[in-house]
């Protein structure tokens, strides 16, 4: 499974990753991120690259995932591979 962990000094609590998340794995807690639902995560790390702080980490994604963008990208992928 997938450990989330949010850097709470860093979190500015701008809600970009939870808006961001396709998964809803983020609620806003009194201004910092948490990942209130970790076990729906599938890895993208669509938030690593939208946080603005570098809050986010994320242990035991498998490679291969980071290839998810949006379910657009993933049609035309699998019209290609
Ligand atoms: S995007 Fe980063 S800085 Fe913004 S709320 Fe999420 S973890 Fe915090
Ligand atoms: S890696 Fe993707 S699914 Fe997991 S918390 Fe980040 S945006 Fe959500």
């Amino acid at each position: 499974m997938i450990e989330i962990r949010v850097d709470e000094e860093a979190c500015n609590g701008c809600g970009l990753c939870v808006k961001d998340c396709p998964m809803g794995v983020f609620e806003l807690k009194s201004s910092v991120s948490s990942p209130v639902h970790p076990e729906n995560c599938m890895g993208c790390l669509s938030c690593h690259e939208i946080c603005p702080a570098q809050a986010l980490e994320h242990r035991g994604v498998v490679p291969c995932r980071r290839m998810y963008v949006s379910m657009k990208v993933c049609r035309m992928l699998n019209r290609v591979i």
